[in-house]
């Protein structure tokens, strides 16, 4: 017995670990129902500490990647909900600046200077604005060529008095055969600021 006892003893730890084979782990089983000594070692063996997982060790194991995959979700959730408000929230003030306040016509443009580049391609247009408050943004030309320049002009982003995006100087690019330049009015209609003479060929303000 005793030779089979040391035989056992070395399998044990392998044994409890369910690392042998069929054969073997059946000639421990006999040795273990008739040898209490071995018994005792292999219930040993077994306690926590030993080498048998204990039942927190294996919830522990199922837990981890399930919380791995909960934390990563979470912050990939937090990022995009993030960046789902801070869009939603350009978009909102984008939205204020050119659906709302952003394309409000100036009516009130005039034209305080100007002057055309040498090979007369293009036109400066100094303005101002009869109203105490405000600043234009720029303007949209409706014209050119065969038809006169119709411009409209527009408020600065964010209202009348904001000064973002507010110009006083407009670049206006010119075509041989562009003969007026006018500005929008309040009635819908537009004013004539410039026009070419057909003798000099030079842009002057039209006669009063
Ligand atoms: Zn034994």
């Amino acid at each position: 017995m005793k030779n089979e006892c040391s035989i056992v003893r070395d399998i044990l730890p392998l044994y409890v670990e369910d690392m042998v084979s069929a054969d073997t782990s059946a000639f421990v089983e006999e040795h273990l129902e008739k040898c209490a000594e071995c018994r005792e070692e292999w219930k040993n063996l077994k306690k926590p500490g030993g080498f048998e997982p204990t039942a927190t060790d294996i919830q522990n194991k199922d837990a981890e990647p399930l919380k791995v995959f909960k934390k990563k979700w979470t912050k990939r959730n937090r990022i995009m909900i993030a960046t789902t408000v801070i869009a939603t929230a350009l978009i909102v003030l984008l939205g204020c600046c050119f659906i709302g306040t952003g394309f409000l016509k100036r009516n009130d443009v005039f034209l305080v200077d100007y002057s055309v580049s040498e090979d007369g391609t293009e036109i400066t247009l100094h303005t101002g604005i009869a109203s105490s408050m405000g600043y234009t943004r720029g303007f949209k030309d409706n014209g050119g060529g065969e038809k006169p320049h119709y411009l409209t002009f527009y408020a600065t982003f964010g209202g009348l008095n904001s000064t973002f995006g507010a110009k006083r100087e407009f670049e206006l690019e010119l075509d041989k055969t562009d003969t007026e330049i006018w500005f929008n009015r309040a009635d819908g209609g537009y004013e004539l600021v410039l026009q070419k003479n057909e003798t000099t060929g030079e842009w002057v303000r039209p006669a009063k």
